[in-house]
């Protein structure tokens, strides 16, 4: 749910695990940047821009008309959108088409990976090499886990180094040496081992004890380990990428912590890291659980935004937080767990009747049959893509008019929505922005903005 960049972080460290475990993810870091991952049909969707009404005022802090004529949320909005240069639009048109089509080729990618594995028999093989050193069940799943993740890191690094380093470059989004991008790839490579090997060891003990309804405890098990994730990870995991600190004193943190105590929040710290050694892109996000929740910006945010700009950022992540989108979010992907666990076995078994031998896979508790639970799930999350981008989406909406009505700053929103622009295309077609966005097209969160501008003008007007 990042406004901005990604205020789903804590949220998508939980939909990304089971992605980091997959093969079709490329690498930890580019289930963040995976733009909705899979999925067909696309280019046909892409609409060019139809901001070709006349501009009725190009200056963006007040591309309205003024308070003597009525004001028009519509043409404010396709004022707004008309700021933006032909350059700039059709950079991001190119970058986030070239997404779907990258998410697209790491599907089948992935795909090709897992079969290789389970086709040559290599997948049969590192199972047997975990049961030559020792003959216990969780540190053989460990020691196959380990085999699994080193050799599919090294199969699929091509990919990702092009989705992860290469593209980033030549959009002139990435601010990255190799040697920062390799160092990322270790760190990321090491929290893999870690976590995978303890949900691995988690999952495999529940289907071997409960090999009839191993799937119900498979999600429960997956859902807890996706909330300790969650839990962690602004404490333990995010310093490892990024530096933490509190955000510098001033009129903006006073007006922010204002804000937090006024909107019910029990935060006396807002933190800023330095993103800008990795992108260029502007990012917010409230990440953690519980006891951990934090509301992080990152450093490109306070370089480039406005205080209207930030403050509006700040508000839709507050906004996340008093309305319980993790909490919800738990619940819905509870249940995408549980229904996935139930496409799996069925596929599992299926597959295994038909292929079991000649993998040299015996059943669904030998973890040698892990690429082809991948692969299953894998397609169920292409599957229900355009479910889960919805569900996430219309917190984003909630999340936005929350931040609309704390913050109050409608065009400070709109400008900073604007910014984005330069790597999210702003004026996708409603089938596109349905099957791919996992939050609002610019055009609408503008035009949201603008309405509630139109209702509230005496107060907002400067
Ligand atoms: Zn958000």
């Amino acid at each position: 749910m990042r406004v901005i960049g990604s205020c789903r972080c804590g949220l998508v460290a939980l939909a990304g695990a089971l992605w980091v475990l997959t093969a079709t993810a490329p690498s930890a870091a580019a289930v963040q940047a995976a733009i909705a991952p899979g999925a067909a049909a696309v280019q046909a969707m892409a609409e060019p821009p139809a901001s070709d009404e006349p501009a009725i005022v190009t200056d963006p802090t007040s591309p309205t008309a003024t308070s003597q004529e009525a004001f028009d949320p519509e043409k404010a909005t396709e004022a707004y959108l008309a700021t933006l240069d032909e350059e700039t639009r059709a950079k991001s048109k190119e970058y986030t088409e070239g997404g779907y089509w990258l998410g697209i080729i790491s599907l089948f990618y992935g795909l090709a990976v897992a079969f290789f594995l389970l086709n040559t028999g290599l997948s049969a093989r590192m199972r047997e090499t975990a049961e030559r050193i020792s003959g216990k069940k969780p540190l053989q799943t460990v020691l196959y886990g380990v085999q699994y993740i080193l050799i599919t890191t090294v199969l699929l690094l091509p990919l990702s180094v092009y989705a992860g380093f290469i593209r980033e470059r030549r959009y002139g989004f990435s601010t990255q040496s190799l040697g920062g991008y390799v160092s990322d790839r270790f760190i990321g490579l090491a929290i893999s081992l870690v976590l995978v090997s303890v949900l691995l060891v988690l999952l495999y003990g529940a289907i071997r004890r409960a090999p009839r309804t191993w799937w119900v405890w498979g999600a429960g098990v997956s859902l807890a380990f996706l909330a300790v994730v969650a839990f962690i990870s602004p404490v333990y995991l995010a310093p490892l990428f990024n530096r933490y600190e509190p955000l510098d004193e001033g009129s903006l943190k006073d007006r922010v912590l204002a804000m937090a105590r006024a909107n019910g929040v029990p935060a006396d710290e807002v933190y800023q890291y330095d993103a800008s050694k990795r992108t260029t892109k502007i990012s917010a996000n409230v990440s953690g659980f519980l006891g951990t929740t934090r509301i992080s910006l990152n450093d490109n945010l306070l370089d480039r935004g406005t205080d209207e700009e930030i403050e509006a950022v700040v508000a839709h992540e507050i906004g996340h937080f008093v309305l319980h989108a993790a909490r919800e979010f738990f619940v819905f992907f509870g249940i995408v767990l549980v229904v996935g666990f139930v496409f799996v076995r069925w596929g599992f078994d299926r597959a295994l009747a038909r292929w079991g031998s000649t993998w040299g896979v015996r059943d669904v508790g030998d973890v040698a049959g892990l690429p082809l639970f991948l692969v299953l799930f894998s397609l169920y999350s292409v599957a229900i893509s355009p479910i889960t981008n919805g569900f996430i989406r219309s917190s984003e909406v909630e999340a936005d008019i929350y931040g609309l009505n704390a913050a109050r700053e409608p065009d400070g929103f709109s400008t900073i929505i604007l910014k984005l622009g330069e790597y999210r295309k702003v004026d996708p077609g409603p089938l596109e922005e349905w099957l791919f966005y996992d939050h609002p097209s610019a055009r609408n969160r503008i035009l949201m903005s603008m309405r509630w501008k139109a209702e509230n003008l005496d107060e907002s007007s400067d």
